[in-house]
């Protein structure tokens, strides 16, 4: 079978975004179907689940975390959610299931399955949070949600109120430039302590011994993903992006989330492919 793509990213660059999509993909399945070692790391949201009108009202096929049980055991424990959920909402959402992972954009880390969560950051000091909840109260239909190591404020509901948000917030995080940062998402935007991303997170546990030695290929649907994307491609890996609100359908590997459950439920099988 001819190579699509090789593993290093300067190959990808004469492919037009629609032939690099589909050259990821096949490239992962076909490392898959060789029996080759891979490391999957999966975002949450927009990848393995619809994205609903706020964040506590997903819903969860009943089907995934045995998928990705079965997915895990495959890949000898070299599977990880990076998210930026807290990691005790991915697990309340994937129950009974537990994995490796980073929540909070990786301000949060759990490196064995049912190791301790450490949160990497302090928390917010309180007159940055009566500052935010100024805002909020300034802007109704904006969601607060704390999440210990950052806060993100959720527009979905009040969608003309992404310009005015995003503007107090920059005016509010100058104030603390060194400290906290700003990270769009769909319908949301987070604050952040400065130096944590995704791609980081994904460095992180591309480094333990799980996933040592092993090709990454990270799934995701956001902007925040595609610094981990990145992280992936560094490591001679792959990013495959989920078409939705951010990712047009022409660059994606993925149309949704129900197109990333089959075709993880496929791999999950050794000789399904
Ligand atoms: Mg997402």
């Amino acid at each position: 079978m001819q190579r699509l793509k090789e593993g290093s990213p300067g190959a990808a660059t004469a492919l037009s975004p629609r032939e690099h999509a589909a050259a990821s993909r096949a490239n992962v399945e076909r490392l898959f179907a060789e029996e080759n070692p891979v490391a999957l790391f999966l975002d949450i949201d927009g990848t393995l689940l619809d994205v609903a009108l706020t964040p506590s009202t997903v819903h969860v096929p009943s089907v995934l975390p045995s998928i990705l049980d079965a997915l895990a055991a495959r890949l000898s424990g070299a599977l990880a959610i990076i998210t930026g959920r807290q990691l005790e909402e991915a697990d309340r959402l994937l129950q009974p299931s537990k994995f490796v992972g980073a929540g909070v954009h990786g301000a949060q880390m759990r490196l064995s399955a049912h190791g301790r969560i450490e949160h990497l950051t302090p928390s917010f000091d309180a007159s940055l949070i009566a500052d935010i909840h100024d805002i909020v109260d300034a802007l109704p239909g904006v969601v607060f949600e704390d999440k210990g190591s950052g806060i993100a404020l959720h527009y979905r509901l009040a969608p003309e109120l992404e310009q005015p948000l995003h503007l107090m917030l920059e005016d509010l995080v100058a104030k603390h430039r060194n400290e906290f940062m700003i990270c769009g998402g769909r319908k949301v935007v987070e604050i952040l302590p400065v130096g944590f991303s995704k791609g980081r997170a994904l460095r992180k546990l591309a480094s333990l011994p799980q996933f040592a030695n092993r090709t990454p290929v990270m799934v995701g649907d956001d902007v925040s993903d595609v610094d981990a994307f990145r992280a992936a491609e560094n490591l001679s890996g792959f990013g495959l992006k989920v078409a939705g609100e951010n990712f047009s359908p022409e660059e994606s590997s993925f149309q949704g989330p129900a197109e990333v459950l089959d075709w993880l439920q496929s791999l999950s099988s050794p000789r399904s492919r």
